[in-house]
């Protein structure tokens, strides 16, 4: 929007999920509203247990210089899905256990 006084981000790709910067940049009727753009990257202020927001590249910025934080990492296609975990270790969001057989799914599946 012609706007060239962004300070300037991380190298942050191309996201494959949208998700929405959640945040809360005013309020109307006493409902906060949240900014609303695509995010870019994911923020956990807390790791256990994980409190995380969804930022563009605005708010991260202005977000990551100003408080302290756990990690950061870009968007990615489990980022913000209903089961899906922040991994500490890997540095990005995952679902538990996904690249081994969930014990209940297949008992259940075996003998369903
Ligand atoms: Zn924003
Ligand atoms: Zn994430």
């Amino acid at each position: 929007m012609g706007n060239t006084d962004r300070p300037p981000v991380p190298l942050l790709g191309e996201s494959r999920t949208v998700r929405l910067c959640d945040r809360t940049i005013g309020k109307e009727n006493g409902q906060e509203i949240a900014c609303g753009k695509p995010a870019v990257v994911h923020i956990a202020w807390y790791f256990n247990p994980c409190v995380a927001s969804f930022s563009c590249p605005e708010h991260a910025t202005k977000a990551l210089n100003k408080w302290s934080y756990f990690q950061v990492h870009l968007v990615g296609p489990d980022c913000g899905m209903p089961g899906a975990v922040w991994d500490g270790d890997e540095e990005r969001c995952l679902y538990p256990g996904e690249e081994l057989p969930v014990r209940d799914t297949v008992e259940e599946f075996v003998h369903g």
